[in-house]
């Protein structure tokens, strides 16, 4: 009875004009999360984990080709390792939520990042040259404590993300690991979830607490809002410093390590959702999608070969992950809303009249487009139209970006920009003053300045001083 009550209602608003409203519907009534009675908290349900699971499964067979081993560290941090390192302590206070614990005499943090409580294993751990590199990741739940409103995915106290530590002998490969993470993380954005992204460099204002430098991939939202969809911190000596970490080098001398730190959280699923999400619900890639196809057989009550067929062609086309819906207590009808509803890439439809013609149709999620397909073809079709469908997403997505980004040249500009949600590419004086001038006026913060930055002559669009970067602003998430 439920059921059918929440396919009557579908999606009810349009994404081009309450986009806050429809993000919320379509994650909830996608199935994808939840809110939890617990406040600031969100439940993740299979819809959503399958995709989670499916990022999991692309970047653990990464990192295993460069050499990066999982494991798993303690939940809670001893307030005496956060206060370490100073600019992570400073970074992090608002966030942290604490346990008071007599027992052990001192607050445990419960982790918002895992830095510290890692790096005081890695002192003891690491004595000289030979052992390292050493390439650590976890998979695990982190606590941000946060008071604005919850957003599903995008802001909640507890989520679930990848943290990586690695620690280097030199600071070359330190530069061009943090690097290769980053380039990891473009790759899986845009050729997995079919999303693009700017890399670049946050600015001084915007990097990690604690770190030399931070890189990161921006995305930009249909709602006009940077996403910050992953980073990697060039950490520098600051922790090795901070917890002891020293090695004994070939040279016999004493050395201080290299590191870095890299992350993507369950926030890459609320990215999905925006991006590629229409008014009648999720927009699943192929790629990341568990369940590619769904075929729905039609009339089939009233003969035994409709089923016959759809279980053979499930069957011929298991390896693209498909599920053959032949409830008899919904209407076909129903059961499009519903897996559109979903964001399954692929509808297959076959009926009584397409089974005399020896074929099927197969229904497009992202543009609706039809197409009737021999018995014969269908493999290869399928195969086909999955990595157009894949193509044309990132396309889509792409076009936008480019649609949506202007270059500024003064102030005006720069101001009528962010006023008509564009991302906004500045000639910058590159100073933490300007950027909170910028902050406090337009309540915007940079996103990140483009590694590859064309030869600047000219003013700092803001303020007018001598500019030394382009640099890219926007609302953000
Ligand atoms: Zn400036």
């Amino acid at each position: 009875m439920n059921k059918d009550k929440k396919v009557e209602v579908g999606i009810t608003v349009k994404k081009s004009e309450d986009f806050s409203e429809w993000y919320t519907q379509v994650v909830q009534k996608a199935e994808l999360a939840d809110y939890s009675s617990v406040k600031g908290c969100m439940i993740i349900k299979p819809n959503a984990y399958s995709i989670w699971e499916n990022i999991q499964e692309y970047l653990n067979k990464k990192l295993k080709k460069l050499d990066v081993k999982n494991a798993y560290f303690p939940l809670f941090i001893p307030e005496s390792f956060f206060k370490k390192e100073i600019e992570h302590a400073k970074g992090f206070k608002p966030e942290v939520a604490w346990i008071s614990n007599s027992e052990e005499g001192e607050r445990l943090a419960i982790r918002p990042t895992s830095e510290t409580v890692i790096y005081d294993s890695y002192s003891r751990w690491i004595q000289s040259y030979r052992d390292l590199p050493l390439k650590l990741n976890q998979w695990c739940n982190v606590v941000r404590w946060e008071t604005k409103a919850t957003r599903l995915f995008l802001r909640t106290r507890e989520f679930l993300w990848q943290e990586g530590h690695c620690v280097y002998e030199t600071i070359e490969e330190c530069n061009r690991e943090t690097l290769m993470y980053l380039e990891e993380y473009r790759k899986l954005c845009e050729e997995f979830l079919a999303i693009p992204v700017l890399v670049g460099r946050k600015s001084e204002r915007e990097k990690f607490a604690g770190a030399l430098y931070t890189t990161s991939i921006e995305g930009f939202m249909p709602d006009g809002r940077g996403l910050q969809m992953g980073t990697s911190h060039n950490l520098g000596q600051n922790f090795a410093k901070a917890f002891g970490i020293k090695y004994l080098g070939k040279d016999e001398k004493e050395h201080l390590p290299w590191q870095n730190s890299w992350g993507v959280s369950t926030r890459l699923i609320g990215a999905l959702v925006m991006v590629h999400g229409d008014d009648k619900g999720m927009v699943i890639p192929p790629k990341i999608a568990s369940t590619k196809i769904v075929i729905v057989p039609i009339g089939f009550e009233k003969s035994e070969k409709i089923v016959k067929k759809a279980k053979e062609i499930k069957k011929d086309l298991e390896s693209f992950g498909v599920i053959l819906d032949d409830r008899k207590e919904y209407t076909p009808g129903w059961k499009f809303n519903e897996w559109e509803l979903k964001g399954v890439p692929l509808r297959i439809e076959i009926g009584p009249k397409d089974l005399e013609k020896n074929q099927v149709v197969i229904v497009r999620r992202d543009n609706g487009k039809k197409k009737e397909v021999k018995f014969t073809n269908l493999k290869k079709e399928v195969g086909e139209t999955l990595e157009e469908i894949q193509k044309n997403l990132f396309e889509k997505a792409k076009e936008f970006l480019k649609l949506n980004t202007v270059k500024v040249k003064n102030k005006i500009e720069f101001e009528n920009a962010i006023k008509d949600r564009k991302l906004v590419e500045a000639t910058w004086c590159n100073s933490g003053e300007c950027e909170g001038l910028i902050k406090d006026k337009l309540g915007v913060k940079s996103l990140n300045i483009p590694f590859e930055q064309p030869k600047i002559n000219g003013k700092c669009a803001y303020c007018g001083k001598e500019a030394g970067v382009i640099c890219r602003f926007a609302k953000s998430y």
